[in-house]
């Protein structure tokens, strides 16, 4: 009989069959790097205890992931460490290897004789061609688990949302049965050897090709320091955060996205503690829209979206009417590296751009208004979606993320937004300006405020 949790079940899905072998479940950690509040590791161990196998973490490390740099290695490989020591704790050994997974994987399973390969889900372009390349190559079978949304993406919808409106009930009709506790991984009661040595992380980090950005220091990376925080948002932030969020000089948001992208929070579990929190109703239905419906959005988004980073990826409306306005004159027109270096003649952007560089962090209000700008402030819609993806991803330490694509897909190129009043340039994609920001916060004060 199968004596699986059908909660983990049913957030798992064959990506292809095969024989499996006689040695141990593998689990190839990929997005949801951390040991509790795991779906995939926990469906990984259900399958290895019902057909009696140990259980192996995997974790390919490229030198050259593309548009990671030191500053991303770093938070992601420190916390390394803490996951290594957490999975021995429960006779699970975690395996680094240097290098590309779809190049890795299909050898390493064989030596080891594995059982079956698990892994986590992630809509992005390149792990979904991993993927699609380990399906042809693996002769064992190739489970995904989605660990990362409440509700498992290709359960929520099968199509690309046009918008929260759309995505919203969906995920409302299935949300009480997917929001649950989750339990807890066991100490697992086989071990083997795995077929060779595990890379140390200090050594990895000293691979890796990009070094231009440094590393932040005000955020520290791990699993315990992402459990603080978020424990500390629900004791301080959450109260007044549907209030406080928009404004960036009142710290109103969590702060809580570095931890979410390199999975070591689980997002079901801030939902959780969220939901069960005291916190005033408006405040938890206000974070719950954005932690959930959002992000869960950006998911869908990227995941039935094959151009999501790029001009075609734009709603029709918003298509036709950037190329309406493609030949209008700008005002002003700035190239990558003189935008990457905060050389504007805006005061404000300029201190996001800095905000960004320094903190690897810029509240999301500003985001939105720092890639409307870029539009604004470039040759063509393609330039100005290109310059936003290229610097929001090598400064951010969240970004590379589903939902920097569609934040800056929405600020650009009006995805899950709607026609507004026409202008030159945006055409009817919303606009912002300064004097709006004015009347939202404290221009002068965030500027004063960055750096410092
Ligand atoms: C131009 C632009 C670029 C962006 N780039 C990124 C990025 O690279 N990485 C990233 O994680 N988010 C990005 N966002 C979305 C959003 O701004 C951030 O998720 C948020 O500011 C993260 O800070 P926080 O955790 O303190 O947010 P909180 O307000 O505390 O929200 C909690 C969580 O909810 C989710 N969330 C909040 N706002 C959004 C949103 N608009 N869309 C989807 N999910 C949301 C995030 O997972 C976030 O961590 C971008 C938005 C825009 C407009």
């Amino acid at each position: 009989m199968d004596r699986r949790n059908p909660d983990s079940h049913r957030r798992c899905r064959c990506l292809s069959p095969g024989r499996t072998g006689a040695g141990p479940v593998i689990y190839w950690m990929s997005r949801d790097q951390r040991l509790k509040d795991n779906w995939a590791l926990l469906w990984a161990q259900e399958e290895a205890l019902l057909h009696h196998k140990p259980l192996q973490v995997l974790f390919c490390c490229m030198r050259d992931y593309p548009g990671a740099n030191l500053r991303h290695y770093d938070f992601m490989l420190q916390a390394m460490a803490e996951l290594g020591q957490g999975l021995r704790q429960h006779n699970i050994e975690l395996v680094l290897l240097a290098g590309e997974p779809a190049a890795l994987l299909p050898a390493y399973v064989e030596q080891s004789d594995a059982h079956a390969l698990v892994t986590d889900f992630d809509p992005l372009r390149i792990k979904q061609l991993w993927k699609k390349q380990l399906a042809s190559r693996l002769k064992v079978p190739l489970f995904e688990v989605d660990s990362h949304n409440i509700i498992p993406a290709w359960v929520t919808s099968d199509k690309k949302e046009y918008a929260a409106y759309t995505i919203r009930p969906k995920i409302n009709r299935l949300l009480d049965d997917y929001l649950t506790d989750i339990p807890r991984l066991r100490i697992h009661p086989l071990t083997c050897a795995p077929p060779g040595p595990s890379a140390a992380p200090a050594e990895l980090l000293k691979t890796v090709a990009d070094r231009q950005t440094g590393p932040v220091s005000w955020l520290k990376p791990g699993a315990a320091a992402a459990a603080q925080a978020a424990e500390a948002f629900l004791g301080k932030g959450l109260a007044g955060y549907a209030l406080r969020r928009n404004n960036p000089c009142l710290a109103g948001q969590s702060g809580l996205s570095p931890y979410l992208h390199f999975g070591q929070l689980s997002a079901q579990r801030l939902a959780w503690l969220v939901r069960h929190s005291t916190a005033a109703e408006q405040d938890r239905e206000a974070f719950l829209e954005e932690l959930i419906v959002r992000r869960e959005l950006s998911d869908n988004f990227c995941l039935y979206e094959p151009d999501y980073d790029r001009f075609a990826g734009f709603p029709r409306w918003a298509r036709t009417t950037l190329e309406a306005h493609r030949g209008d004159q700008r005002e002003y027109s700035y190239s990558l590296s003189q935008l990457e270096q905060a050389a504007t003649h805006e005061a404000l952007w300029n201190s996001c751009q800095q905000d960004l560089m320094i903190r690897g962090k810029l509240h999301g209000y500003l985001r939105m208004y720092w890639a409307k700008k870029i539009l604004e402030w470039t040759r063509e819609p393609e330039e100005a979606l290109e310059y936003a993806i290229a610097l929001n991803d090598r400064y951010s330490l969240d970004g590379r993320d589903p939902n920097g694509y569609t934040g800056i897909a929405w600020s650009i190129g009006g995805v899950h937004d709607r026609a507004w009043r026409e202008r030159p340039v945006f055409g009817k994609v919303r606009y912002m300006n300064l004097a709006g920001c004015r009347r939202k916060f404290d221009v002068e004060g965030y500027i004063n405020s960055v750096g410092r």
